[in-house]
């Protein structure tokens, strides 16, 4: 039968391939009846899953990285003890061998009982544990899932694959990169999420907030994803199919002229220069960004050497993977964002449990939590910028004391790398984020101490507009276009521009064809965007006048009614 869901859309293209479910983030299962002779093997398929997961908990314990100390031993101690709970170590055998169900549904279905038990405690931190039962339930169900037995079929490597989930971070989605799937599709998640990044990122489409998908859709069903709509096309007919396959040919033809202008710098009508950068998220990132012709790297997204791993990159990993950015990009600028874990990029292993992750200890903040951990990022960063044009940029900001203690981290770690002879760049330009409200009023707070300014757009919005970036429930009121941000917007460019301090936007909005002349009037002259939109942008200012754009854009400041607002817009976009 076929049907059609309607979703975000988060990253463009058209995808035509067979489905291929996954469960890879939380805790959905499939629930099958076995026959009488397989429940002892099942049984000890649930065994070597636990074996496993306690083998898992050792080693962590016993590698626990440096900087997580106490806190970490006494959370892993508790999840081992949650672990060894009758309830999740015994009783899904018992059910397995009753109920002839296989492991996982009888996992989640233990799991559940636990949770409800929990529930019921009058003491909030007890009642919070909970969190902790779905976690320690997971870490044991991907064991499971890792165990032979009665899984989905991996996905075909003859056929174009979809990759179908409810949900998927940041850390599942970058794993996925070498095995090339035509499109991801996701029940959860918001728009400018990391995960929706992460996709852009990676060139493939990418449709998020679909709600049912993973119900609906069965394993290698044929899919159409148009990631510009946000339309999914579940068993299409033929005719439909024929229409999407010329559009998708379109689309890719289209893509191919605009790569052309790589080598064209990007000049607006009157000869104004305007810097596209891209943001990366790993090293080898950068051979994408020269490739559709960007200038430099704008943000590098430090936090994902961090994730997938059950260890932490060392200062020599991290130097090289710094110093190879630096050096690939062969003195064209490369902003190095130190690391913004927390939110929705977790270290494994060391996952905070926040009830506002978003508003907890994240970026800086955990950076200045962790010093030992920051300062081996810093002494990192310090000497990658001995081999190219490297900026050091911090996130997150938003009281001038963790400014304060940063630009004193930094001192420090110069004085170290002095006293031992290592050279680094000592002119070396630090830069910080505006993405938080109370940073872009007090701007000139920050821009005094600062070389460079890079506007987060995403954080920014979200933090301003009080929605979650990540909560698809609330994807529909995220909006760049709403008077607050755009008065946010057009008062730090302008502050930066008063003040002499370079100024960038690094978020999502900078991406977006229908923004880059708003921010152009602004006074905007650097973008940083994923690789692929630079060559979009570039064409978008190569047909603008600067001149021109003030007596729009002034309008659109002044007006406050959203649908004015937008009507002016097309106006300055034709
Ligand atoms: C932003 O917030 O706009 C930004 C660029 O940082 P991130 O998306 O990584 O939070
Ligand atoms: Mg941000």
């Amino acid at each position: 039968m076929s049907f059609t869901l309607h979703g975000i859309a988060v990253s463009s293209g058209i995808a035509i391939g067979h489905a291929h479910l996954v469960s890879h983030t939380s805790l959905e299962v499939a629930h099958y009846v076995l026959p009488k002779q397989f429940l002892d093997g099942e049984i000890a398929r649930f065994d070597a899953a636990l074996q496993s997961a306690r083998r898992e908990f050792a080693s962590l314990r016993s590698n626990r990285p440096t900087y997580a100390a106490a806190e970490f031993d006494a959370f892993l101690e508790l999840h081992q003890m949650i672990l060894e709970d009758p309830q999740l170590s015994v009783a899904p055998r018992d059910m397995i061998a009753n109920e002839h169900c296989n492991a996982e549904w009888a996992l989640k279905v233990q799991m559940e009982t636990l949770v409800a038990q929990f529930d019921e405690f009058e003491d909030a931190y007890l009642r919070e544990r909970q969190l902790d039962v779905k976690q320690v339930a997971e870490r044991l169900l991907k064991q499971l899932l890792g165990q032979p037995g009665h899984q989905p079929p991996p996905a075909r490597h003859d056929v174009e694959t979809i990759l179908v989930a409810r949900d998927l971070s940041p850390a599942d989605l970058i794993q996925f990169k070498p095995q090339q799937y035509a499109a991801f599709i996701t029940d959860l998640g918001g728009a400018t999420s990391h995960t929706a990044i992460i996709a852009r990122g990676l060139n493939t489409p990418c449709v998020v907030g679909l709600h049912h998908a993973r119900e609906l859709v069965r394993e290698n069903d044929l899919l159409i994803l148009d990631g510009e709509q946000g339309v999914l096309i579940v068993n299409p007919d033929k005719t439909i199919l024929a229409e999407y396959r010329l559009r998708q040919s379109e689309w890719e033809l289209e893509r191919k002229k605009l790569k052309r202008l790589r080598d064209t710098r990007a000049n607006t009508l009157d000869g104004s220069v305007i810097e596209l950068h891209a943001n990366i998220e790993k090293p080898e990132d950068i051979a994408e960004a020269k490739e559709n012709g960007a200038t430099g790297i704008g943000l590098f997204r430090s936090e994902f050497l961090f994730l997938n791993r059950d260890n932490l990159p060392d200062e020599e990993e991290q130097f090289e993977a710094y110093r190879a950015v630096a050096a690939g990009m062969e003195g064209q600028p490369v902003t190095i964002r130190t690391f913004d874990l927390g939110a929705d990029k977790q270290i494994k292993g060391a996952e905070r449990v926040a009830s506002n992750p978003a508003l907890g200890l994240r970026a800086i903040r955990l950076c200045l939590a962790e010093p030992q951990l920051f300062r081996t990022q810093l002494r990192a960063l310090l000497r990658a910028t001995h081999y190219g044009n490297v900026k050091i940029l911090v996130p997150m900001l938003s009281s001038i004391s963790e400014l304060n203690q940063t630009l004193q981290f930094i001192a420090t770690t110069k004085q170290t790398l002095d006293n031992e002879g290592i050279p680094y760049d000592r002119g070396v330009k630090i830069g910080g984020m505006i993405e938080v409200p109370a940073a872009a009023l007090a701007l000139n707070m920050f821009a005094k101490k600062l070389d460079f300014l890079s506007i987060g757009t995403n954080d920014l919005i979200q933090y301003t507009l009080a929605i979650d970036r990540t909560d698809e429930e609330v994807a529909h009121l995220y909006d760049p276009l709403h008077p607050a941000i755009l008065h946010l917007l057009s008062h730090v460019i302008g502050t930066a521009n008063r003040l002499g301090v370079p100024v960038s936007v690094c978020g999502e909005m900078a991406g977006e064809l229908a923004y880059t002349r708003l921010l152009l009037g602004f006074g905007l002259r650097q973008l940083s965007m994923f690789p692929a939109k630079v060559p979009d942008i570039k064409q978008r200012v190569l047909t603008t006048s600067l001149p021109e754009l003030a007596p729009l854009t002034q309008k659109i400041l002044r007006a406050d009614d959203p649908m004015k607002i937008r009507d002016l817009l097309d106006r300055l976009n034709t």
